[in-house]
């Protein structure tokens, strides 16, 4: 599994990585090219500004400090000079990583910090480089740069793993399939959710090969999950097995082809798979979406809409989609018992679907009264605690064997 990771140009032109400095080793030295910037993950910086004597001025940085950051924007020569002033450990921002993101901000805001780096530059000629003094801010990219780096090493070392959440026919409670969802074991810290870290992975382009490294799994785990239906449920209909694509993925170039061929090129039936993709793939570049999963669908692969009724996006774009499922946002399967304009909302998202010919899975179902509900509105599968949390593949095979089909 690994050297699919390996071989993405994304983890390989990597854009943050550690380094670590004994007391008194220099960083760099003033006239130094610039490049990259540093983040103190632990230790202490000494930074030495100022030309002559009369003008010199020493500053000491600690962790969660950034420095070198003017470097980034312009590449000029350092202006200071900076030493460790203890064991140091720090996480290096490749300005090749830095460019590319400026380049793709809107032209104000790159116009905005080049000339703002060009004052401080007039301006640190005879003093000391600021300091960022919002602390949220900095405690945010702290975490930010921290967690990324975190999570690329995971990625090398087989920390996260796939776990699988069963998908139930409302009508007979036999299982119909499963989602593949992420899941991050960390050494001495426990286990780790996607709401902590799916957004990091998606700012920093680490969802590609994440996001490729899901499939390969979820594809495996269906092949051992069918066999051991076959064997306890054989007259059954074919499992599924939905996995998520975040909307970066749609817009990196080639990757829906690299998805295709990866789905192709494992050998499975293209319509056992199903692609979720949030409904707010429509908030940005709806052509470019709608295509992304009109290739999908050629290909033969099934596209499920995800979250569907937050999105906030307009209902026309369902009639020129590719849809072949949508998935009951859980927050209305959670207010639908309690009150009634929720349950009129499911009502009509299950209506609707039927009408254009898509198929409902309810998400979020915790309690057999929901169940009983979706069934009579007509929703074909159903997931949620009531059934199954997310769990691993070993525990997914004995649940076929405990659960698979009520005799
Ligand atoms: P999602 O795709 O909407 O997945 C459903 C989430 O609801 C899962 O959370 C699942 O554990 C949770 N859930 C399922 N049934 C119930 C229930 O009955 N009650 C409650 N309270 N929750 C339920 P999880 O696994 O923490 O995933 C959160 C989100 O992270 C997912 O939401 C999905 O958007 C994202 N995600 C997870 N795995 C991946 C992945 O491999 N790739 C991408 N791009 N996103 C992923
Ligand atoms: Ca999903
Ligand atoms: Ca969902």
């Amino acid at each position: 599994m690994k050297p699919l990771l390996r071989q993405n140009p994304q983890t390989l032109s990597m854009k943050w990585h550690r380094e670590h400095f004994k007391k008194g080793d220099p960083i760099f030295h003033r006239g130094d090219e610039g490049s990259d910037a540093y983040l103190i993950e632990q230790g202490e910086v000494r930074i030495e500004a100022g030309q002559d004597p009369s003008t010199r001025r020493n500053i000491t940085l600690r962790t969660g400090e950034i420095f070198g950051e003017i470097a980034l924007v312009d590449r000029m020569p350092r202006t200071a000079s900076a030493m460790a002033a203890e064991d140091t450990t720090l996480i290096a921002i490749s300005s090749e990583y830095f460019l590319t993101q400026f380049n793709q901000a809107a032209p104000l805001v790159s116009h905005l910090i080049t000339m703002v780096v060009s004052r401080f530059r007039e301006l640190s000629k005879s003093s000391l480089p600021g300091r960022v003094q919002n602390s949220e801010l900095r405690d945010y990219v702290f975490n930010h740069v921290q967690m990324s780096q975190n999570i690329s090493d995971a990625i090398e070392s087989d920390e996260f793993h796939c776990y699988y959440q069963p998908i139930m026919h409302l009508a007979d409670q036999c299982l119909a399939g499963f989602e593949a969802l992420i899941r991050w074991q960390r050494p001495s810290i426990g286990m780790v959710y996607p709401g902590d870290f799916i957004d990091i992975a998606e700012s920093t382009g680490l969802i590609v090969p994440m996001g490729r490294w899901m499939i390969d799994q979820a594809i495996r785990g269906l092949a051992q999950l069918q066999a051991r239906m076959d064997a306890v449920h054989p007259n059954r209909p074919p499992l599924f097995m939905s996995i998520n694509l975040s909307v970066c993925q749609l817009r990196e170039p080639d990757e829906v082809d690299i998805i295709i061929r990866m789905i192709r090129n494992s050998g499975v039936a293209m319509d056992r798979i199903k692609l979720e993709i949030t409904e707010s793939v429509m908030l940005g570049d709806v052509h470019e979406a709608i295509l992304a999963m009109e290739k999908i669908k050629s290909a033969g692969i099934q596209v499920a809409i995800d979250d569907f009724g937050t999105g906030y996006s307009s209902l026309s774009y369902l009639a020129t989609m590719p849809i072949d499922n949508l998935k009951v946002d859980q927050s209305f399967v959670f207010a639908m018992r309690e009150h009634e304009s929720s349950y009129r909302i499911v009502r009509a998202i299950t209506g609707m679907a039927h009408d254009m010919g898509m198929e409902c899975i309810a998400e979020g179902i915790e309690d057999i009264r929901d169940a009983d509900l979706l069934r009579q509105l007509g929703c074909k599968y159903g997931q949620g605690y009531h059934f199954a949390k997310p769990i691993s593949l070993d525990q997914a095979l004995d649940y076929i064997e405990r659960r698979g089909c009520p005799d």
